[in-house]
This record gives structure tokens, sequence and C-alpha cells, in this order.
């Protein structure tokens, strides 16, 4: 009955932009919440990766009640001590001196580094490729292009669907933003054929999460960074899914790669406010040269006057960043998503059923793909269903919490501080609902 009403309203009063799951959820404990019936889930999705700590983590409640009665917001007129002491970590994070700036969401991050591409495109002065061929390159005045990659999703607004590599984004939103083309994802000879003299920026999702969970590889990485260089091109990677813990180490960057090689920029998300929003992106501090003479830091291209945000960075999101990230590291919680993912993947291999194609992922972030016949041998998916919603639908009822992936994939992407126990359950009910 009260869940009918709850219906209700969205149907009469909310756009109906999602397609929503038949469940209202009223609270939550760590890895666990409750729906206004009292039946218990366990959330492998956190929220889509946001809730890192889990849900209603103490630290995080105190912080926010501490902050909310002290200061909850100035506007970036002025300082607030807890911002500066977030973008420390967050420079630490990043692995190399640089500076952030803070935003509130996943999309809205995206849009600072696509504005700091076409800032560098406009204003640095044009490369001189490393392997010159003594070939003249006519630069346009404006090099605005930046290459994003197949199957990547980048976030919702208009700039956000033309970067985002899947056609069903941005169906109907013609004209799509310029200055976006997309190439095959881990394929450098594709990546390198498509530069043009126009191209600026590449940006892509160290592990692609909206279409079966696909890492770069550690080679396609390495070679892009080099394509970069050698074309004068920035770096962008989007680390809003996958980064500050979820594979184990702050950057997904660092673990596919290793620090040795970095990116020029970093946007995150979702798991910094661990259910609070936040969005940032990190910029390197790296000397470019200037069209106009001079030489600028990349980390200040963007000065006073080229961004900015009303709700970015307030002391009461500053002070939830601050402390969702000291937990991360007091309770050692990198090294648990990397051991507590092996784990998970382990047991995700050893259910062996024909229905499980494949195990893939790094840490916690991790796809089960579903076999391409999946409806046919499962028994349980309706002709014309889509198999990883069926598939959903049967762990729901059997109170376990997961994201779809694509059509064929389910994603697992469970609090930072997930026990072997709650993954064991978990385990448990997937075997049962593909039994
Ligand atoms: N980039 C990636 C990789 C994402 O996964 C998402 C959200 O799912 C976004 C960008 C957009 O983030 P938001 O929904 O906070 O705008």
């Amino acid at each position: 009955m009260k869940e009918n009403c709850t219906h209700e309203l969205f149907d009469r009063y909310v756009m109906p932009t999602y397609g929503r799951f038949p469940i209202t959820l009223e609270r939550g404990e760590g890895c666990r919440v409750w729906d206004d019936e009292g039946k218990e889930y366990l959330d492998f999705g956190a929220g889509i990766a946001v809730c890192s700590l889990g849900h209603c983590h103490p630290r995080v409640a105190d912080a926010l009640a501490t902050q909310a009665r002290t200061l909850v917001h100035t506007s970036n007129l002025y300082y607030n001590r807890a911002q500066g002491l977030l973008a420390e970590r967050l420079v630490k994070a990043a692995g190399a001196p640089g500076k952030v700036f803070f935003a509130n969401s996943g999309a809205e991050a995206n849009e600072g580094l696509y504005k700091l591409a076409r800032k560098y495109g406009n204003e640095a002065a044009a490369p001189t490729p490393r392997h010159n061929t003594g070939e003249a390159i006519d630069y346009p005045p404006s090099r605005h292009e930046i290459l994003t990659f197949d199957g990547s999703f980048h976030g919702r607004t208009l700039a956000g669907i033309a970067a985002t590599g899947q056609e069903k984004v941005r169906k109907g939103f013609d004209p799509l933003t310029p200055g976006f083309r997309q190439v095959p994802f881990n394929d450098a000879p594709a990546l390198l054929a498509a530069i043009r003299p126009g191209t600026t920026a590449i940006l892509l999702e160290t592990i692609q999460g909206e279409i079966g969970v696909r890492p770069a590889t550690s080679s396609f990485l390495k070679t892009v960074r080099s394509i970069c260089d050698d074309h004068g091109l920035l770096l962008m990677v989007d680390e809003i899914q996958c980064g500050l813990g979820r594979t184990g180490d702050w950057t997904a960057w660092k673990t596919l790669v290793g620090d040795e090689i970095l990116p020029d920029a970093i946007s995150w998300a979702k798991g910094i406010g661990s259910g609070f929003p936040l969005g940032a992106f990190w910029v390197r501090d790296r000397a470019i040269t200037l069209k106009a003479g001079g030489e600028i830091s990349l980390a200040n291209l963007l000065g006073p006057g080229s961004h900015g945000s009303t709700f970015g960075g307030t002391p009461l999101a500053s002070a939830v960043g601050n402390t969702v990230l000291a937990v991360v590291e007091e309770e050692n919680l990198l090294a648990n998503a990397r051991e507590a993912g092996d784990y998970a993947k382990e047991a995700l291999k050893a259910i062996g059923s024909p229905l499980i194609k494949d195990v893939r992922g790094i840490g916690l972030m991790i796809g089960v793909e579903l076999a391409e016949d999946y409806a046919q041998k499962s028994g349980h998916c309706a002709a014309g269903a889509v198999p990883s919603l069926a598939l959903i639908g049967r762990l729901h009822e059997r109170g376990l919490l997961s994201v779809p992936s694509g059509t064929h994939a389910v994603r697992w992407l469970p609090p930072l501080n997930v026990s072997r126990e709650e993954i064991d359950k978990a385990v448990g009910i997937l075997r049962d609902a593909l039994s």
C-alpha cells in the first residue's frame, strides 16, 4: 500500500526519465538497505559506486552533523579550510603536483575537463610533433576536438552526451555539441589514425563502466600517453566510477599503469562523498607554452573568471569528502578493495554456470557477463526481455541489489568495506538466481 502510494507520487509528479525497479528504499546501514515493507537487501550497487563506505557510516554522519551546525555554505568568493584540505588530499591521490576544482557531480566535473581542453587548444602554442615527418602541419586557429571512445559514458549534460560513445544516450538531442568524436576503445592504431590537426585532447574512462566493465589495457594506456606526448594532446581520464579506491589504489590509472607515467587531468565524483553529492577534477602542474608567449602551468590555465560553481566545495561537502577519504585510509580500504575484489571474482567464477560467459573487472568494480543465449538457456527470461534486467529482478526477489551494465552484464560495485561474509552471501544469492 505504502509502496503504491510512493509510485503514484512519482507517476504524477516526477519526470519519467528513469526506468525504476519497483522497490522503495527507506533505510540503510553499511552494506544493507531496507525497503518500506521492511525487506532487507544486500546493496552491491552502493548507489552505482557511490556509497564507498556503505550507508550511513557513523563518521560520515558525524561529519555532516558537526559541519551542518558550524558552517554549511560560503560562496567561492571566500576561502574555506575544508575545501583546501580536500584539495590537498585529492592532489596526493592523483599522485603528482597539481590543482583541483570542485563541482557537484560527475557530469559537471567532466564539463571542467572539456573547458580545460578547449582553453588549452585555443591558447597553447601549436605543438611540435615529437616524431616530425618533415611535413608542415596546418593547425587551425582553434584546436578544440576531444577524442573519446566507443562504449564510454561521461554524463548527461549536452557536452557529456556528445562525449559519450553510446548512441542511446544521444538519441533525440541533435544537434550535438560539436568538438567530440569517438574511436574504438583499446585500439591504439585506430586512435592514432583519428588524430587531426584540430584535435586537442583524449578523454577516456580507465575502466568503462556502462557496457559490462571493460578496463583499458595497460599497454593501451601507455600508448595513449605516448601518442598524447607526440602530438601535444592532453590526456584526461574520467575516474568518476572507477576512481578513489575502487580498484585498490587511489586511481584506477595507477592500478593499471603504475605511477611512472600520468594523465594530465582526472575527474572524480561518486565515491568521494560516500553519498553526499560532490565532484572534482585534478589538473597536473605541467608547464605549457602559450601562443601569446610565455609559459603557464596547466593547473593554472583555468584562471580567475574562467570557471565556477555556486555549490562546488562548500564547507559541508568538503568536510564529508575529507572524512570519507580519511576513513578509506585509516581503515585500510584500498587493500580491502583489492583483496575482497579478488575474493569475489574467484567466488563468482567458481559458480561455473553456463549462463555466465565471463567474470571481469578490477578490485570492487566487477562485471558478470551473461551468456549470449541467456534468454533461451535460462528459462526465466521472457522473449524480448533484457537478460541483465531479468536476472536483476530475480536477485531483488532474493534480497540482492546489483546494477545492470548493458543488456548482458550485471555489475557489482559494493562499498569498499564490504566483508567476505557479505560477498559469500551475495554469491550464494546469484548462484541460486541462476539455477
Ligand atoms: N562518468 C562516468 C564514468 C560515470 O559512470 C558517470 C555516472 O554514472 C558520469 C560520468 C556522470 O556522473 P553524474 O551522474 O554524477 O553526473
